[in-house]
């Protein structure tokens, strides 16, 4: 009997080309390990406006709010570009995030062995390279209100953005990224700018007090936003878990990802709060890259960043951590083995098309 319920938003452009490799997985998992997996799939983006004239429907937002997890692929195309605002692909996504209230967003940065070569740093920076940056997702100076722009009469203007954070959304993400790195290597770091910002300085109390009340087992430390950026590229190994606010943590997670190559290498998940009753929280999980239009529909997107983002789901919405652990090890021996999509292609690898990368990751996760 199904236990584990999934629901599937492939999306535009390259989303359900790397979506399909997902779903290999999902039927082989169910047949040969009776894993439980229900799917049910639903239209967001582009593809729900032109069946809905909505980013994403009102029924298919019903069963994302129901699900265990919602696996989404991306968004967004030329097709759309001129739609109204409201109703734009990415207007989908931000529904999904704001109703299922994600307020946390979790982005690996790991260097597969076989890549450590194509990253911009040496190689010695970035091999073995395995962190992962707790951003908040939902409040901060993205949300802040006033929110404006005003004209000042002589001949100014003014533009407002406001920096806002409460005790509680400081305490409850830094509850995930101390939850995840007892899962980890058990140590967090956390990033604001205490010595210009008072949000930054009630960040930093708001932290140090949960980790004392709740999570002394774990090594924490603190380091200055800009500091944290400057050290990322100097020596990432140093760190396991980061945890920073919206803003900061938009730019820090886009330095550490890139620190490890393709865009469609890189997973991500977005976890709500714990539900009262059952303890399970809401969750998204979604490749960094979007729709890829100049690739779309000719079978050649790389899809580790979707397959890598179901192992995301399996380890922290279902508990499947040996499972998560297999699928990853198959993307590494696949790497290995030289096989590669074109974003990630390199002499004397063999090329391969999103499928066959699928089929690839599969056989070698299967055993
Ligand atoms: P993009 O991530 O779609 O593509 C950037 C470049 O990376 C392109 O050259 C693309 O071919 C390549 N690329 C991306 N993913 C790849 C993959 N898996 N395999 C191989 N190559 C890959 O970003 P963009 O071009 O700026 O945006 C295209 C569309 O996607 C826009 O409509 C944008 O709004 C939307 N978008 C959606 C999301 C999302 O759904 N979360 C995120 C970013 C952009």
């Amino acid at each position: 009997m199904a236990t584990r319920s999934l629901f599937l938003l492939p999306g535009d452009g390259i989303g359900p080309e790397a979506m399909a490799e997902v779903r290999k997985i999902i039927a082989h998992m169910n047949e040969k390990e009776a894993a439980g997996f229900s799917t049910d799939e639903g239209l967001v983006g582009g593809s729900a406006y032109d069946a809905h004239g909505q980013a994403i429907s009102d029924a298919d937002m019903d069963k994302a709010m129901a699900a265990d997890a919602v696996l989404f692929g991306a968004v967004g195309g030329p097709k759309w570009d001129a739609v109204p605002y409201e109703v734009r692909p990415e207007a989908g996504l931000l529904r999904l995030r704001k109703d299922m209230e994600l307020f946390a967003n979790l982005r690996p940065a790991i260097c597969y062995p076989a890549l450590a070569n194509s990253s911009s740093l040496k190689k010695d920076v970035i091999e073995g390279l395995d962190i992962l940056i707790v951003r908040e997702l939902t409040g901060g100076v993205y949300f802040g209100e006033p929110k404006e722009i005003i004209d000042l009469g002589n001949g100014q203007k003014r533009g407002i953005d406001t920096q806002v954070y409460d005790t509680y959304e400081i305490e409850r993400i830094s509850a995930v990224a101390f939850e995840l790195a007892r899962t980890r290597r058990n140590e967090v770091c956390s990033m604001e700018k205490r010595n210009v910002m008072k949000s930054g300085v009630l960040w930093n109390e708001v932290v140090t007090a949960t980790h004392k009340a709740r999570f002394s087992d774990v090594k924490l430390s603190h380091m200055l936003a800009d500091a944290g950026g400057m050290q990322l590229v100097r020596w990432p190994k140093q760190f396991d878990v980061i945890v920073t606010d919206n803003l900061f943590g938009d730019m820090l997670s886009d330095i550490a990802a890139m620190l490890t190559g393709s865009l469609g290498m890189l997973p991500s998940a977005s976890l709500g709060a714990p539900d009262a009753k059952t303890g399970k929280r809401k969750a998204l999980y979604e490749p960094v890259h979007g729709s890829a239009p100049d690739i779309a529909g000719q079978g050649i997107a790389n899809p580790i960043a979707m397959i890598a983002s179901f192992a995301m789901c399996l380890r922290y919405s279902f508990n499947m951590v040996a499972e998560a652990d297999r699928l990853e090890a198959a993307i590494a021996t696949v790497l290995d083995k030289g096989l590669r999509t074109g974003d990630i292609m390199s002499d004397g690898c063999q090329k391969v098309s999103t499928a066959e990368m699928g089929d690839a990751i599969l056989t070698a996760y299967a055993g």
